[in-house]
């Protein structure tokens, strides 16, 4: 019972201390009781051998002879219901009222009879040799003229006083019995009672806990307390499962943000930021993003842009979407903003796509548009014009006629160069353009170009040189390919460089490379511009391009890279112009 319910334990207790005081009271109203008893008795019983002692004095002043000692003895103790006792002051028992006085010994020694001789009243309480049981003893001098003439000793047996005490006590006994069982009957109910509201804040915590819990200590089930901790630990268990679980939906979503290429930022309503990404943190160069957290979009972003994006989105409770670009990356970036209701009430998810590489391909595409637009509408405009000459009666001077013609044939010429390297272009680009590759000596591979560009040097009055040393190694390249790369860079070398100018094409060996280069004493390039001319229809100067489509240097990178090689330039104005291209050795 002690391990059991706390409702037994709390009544046990009680019990135990309602019985500990019941019993202690008890011990004490038997002994009180009987000590009360005991004083009212020794008052009475003094009083009554006064009396006894008062009227033999009264007979022997009356009588001054010999006193019926007999007969006084015997009618007070028929009167007194008590036993009465007269001795003369040498001990000798001359009345007796339970038998016969002269059968009795010297009562000398008697202590209650040797005080009353002295002159004092006495009482005592002792065993009665005579009677065989415990009396209590009462003795008063008999006196006259401050002579003792005797004393007068009532004595009262003390077995009723024994017997009365008893029947009191086992009245209380068995009034503290009944006390007893009221007492426990009221604590099991009290405990009951006070113990109601932990069993069923035990009951609430196992149903709030609801799946059984893993390692829980069992516990005495009948107790409220070991209850209430084994639903504890079961709620305890709980909480930790539901942790874990938090914590690894939490993982995965970091995971998922911190991988994501996009930029994601959630601003509170206050506009303070609550979580932001590692793409976000690049996007806005911040270097850490923890740091972020709690700060202000302003503080954070620093794009009024993506303030106001905020705001109205706030405002209208609806996905807004803007655009902005960063400084100094200059990335373009499109914000999405969208409120996230009830999930995060008053807060808003931003978005933000790096659309830079998207926007510069969407603007090579209308520059292209434009561009090739404009390369056609020249030659088509002059041949408009050529054929509204002829109309209008250049027809009739056939010299005239056949000078137009001539430059019509030209603009056609142009036309369909520009039309070829147009579909070349747009064949390297979209990988269509099959290589025919085979290990070359580069010698070889730049003398066929040269070759066929001698004519024309020699006709713009440029001197050719070739420079390749013969040991070098072969390199893997498609031959018809390559040689119109470098055709084609010895063609704007011979385009851009003055009569009495040269050109000089030569060939190493840099690592696992042969690096072909074309050099001429032209015009030059401007170094700014040097980036640029590898771009599609990028001309430096439109005038002197002769006729070029700006397309000739687009051809020879995308053709060098398919190789697997890589192509660049030095130029100084005035001093002429260095290109160099690369391929890998067979
Ligand atoms: P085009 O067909 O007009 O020559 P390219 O793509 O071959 O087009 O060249 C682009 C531009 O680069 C030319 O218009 C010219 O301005 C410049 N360029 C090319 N090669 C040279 C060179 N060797 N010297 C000076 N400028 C050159």
């Amino acid at each position: 019972m002690f391990h059991g319910s706390l409702r037994w334990r709390v009544a046990f207790s009680y019990v135990s201390l309602v019985v500990l005081a019941m019993v202690g009271l008890n011990v004490f109203l038997s002994w009180y009781v009987r000590e009360t008893f005991l004083s009212n008795l020794r008052t009475h019983l003094l009083v009554e051998t006064r009396i006894v002692a008062s009227e033999a004095e009264r007979l022997w002043q009356a009588s001054s002879t010999v006193l019926p000692w007999g007969d006084l003895a015997n009618r007070y103790a028929a009167l007194l219901n008590t036993r009465v006792t007269m001795i003369l002051p040498d001990g000798v028992v001359v009345g007796e009222s339970s038998q016969p006085a002269d059968l009795l010994e010297s009562h000398l020694g008697r202590p209650e009879v040797d005080h009353a001789l002295k002159g004092e009243e006495n009482i005592q309480m002792r065993f009665s040799t005579t009677l065989g049981q415990e009396m209590l003893y009462s003795a008063v001098p008999i006196g006259y003229d401050t002579q003792i003439i005797g004393v007068a000793r009532l004595a009262i047996s003390l077995a009723d006083i024994n017997n009365t005490v008893n029947t009191i006590s086992s009245t209380i006994l068995v009034a503290t019995l009944l006390s007893i069982l009221v007492t426990i009957i009221l604590a099991i109910l009290l405990t009951h009672y006070t113990t109601r509201p932990l069993r069923e804040l035990t009951q609430r915590v196992v149903q709030l806990s609801g799946i059984p819990a893993i390692t829980t200590v069992e516990r005495n089930t009948h107790d409220e307390v070991a209850q209430l901790e084994n639903a504890f630990d079961q709620l305890a268990n709980q909480l930790h499962i539901q942790i874990e679980e938090f914590s690894a939906e939490r993982g995965k979503l970091e995971a998922v943000l911190s991988s994501m290429a996009d930029g994601v930022i959630i601003v509170d309503p206050r506009g303070n930021i609550q979580l932001i990404n590692r793409a976000a943190t690049v996007i806005f160069n911040l270097d850490d993003p923890r740091a972020a957290i709690g700060l202000t979009l302003i503080e954070v972003v620093r794009h009024h842009q993506l303030v106001e994006l905020w705001l109205k989105t706030q405002k209208s409770n609806l996905q807004q979407v803007a655009t902005l670009e960063t400084s100094p990356d200059r990335l373009f970036i499109q914000c999405i903003a969208s409120p996230l209701g009830q999930a995060l009430p008053g807060s808003i998810l931003i978005i933000f796509q790096d659309l830079t590489r998207m926007r510069r391909l969407e603007m090579v595409r209308r520059d292209f548009v434009s561009n090739v637009s404009h390369e056609l509408r020249t030659p088509l405009a002059s041949l408009k014009a050529l054929t509204e000459t002829l109309q209008e009666g250049a027809l009739e001077d056939p010299p005239a006629a056949r000078r137009f013609l001539l430059r019509m044939d030209n603009e056609i010429d142009n036309l369909t160069q520009m039309v070829q390297e147009l579909l070349e272009l747009s064949r390297i680009e979209s990988g269509k353009v099959p290589l025919k590759r085979i290990s070359i000596e580069p010698r070889e591979l730049v003398s066929l170009a040269v070759e066929r560009m001698l004519v024309q040097a020699e006709r713009a009055a440029v001197q050719l040189k070739l420079d390749c040393p013969p040991d070098l190694p072969n390199v893997s390249a498609d031959p018809t390919r390559m040689e119109q790369v470098i055709v084609n860079l010895i063609h704007n070398a011979i385009k851009f460089t003055l009569p009495g100018g040269e050109i000089a094409i030569s060939a190493v060996l840099n690592q696992k490379m042969v690096v072909f280069t074309v050099h001429d004493t032209g015009v030059g390039i401007a170094p700014e511009l040097l980036p640029r001319i590898f771009e599609r229809f990028y001309k430096v100067d439109r005038s002197r391009s002769g006729g070029g489509t700006g397309l000739g240097l687009s051809i020879a990178r995308h053709m060098v890279e398919a190789h697997g090689g890589r192509i660049w330039a030095d130029s100084e104005i005035g001093h002429g112009s260095t290109f160099y291209f690369s391929l890998p050795l067979a």
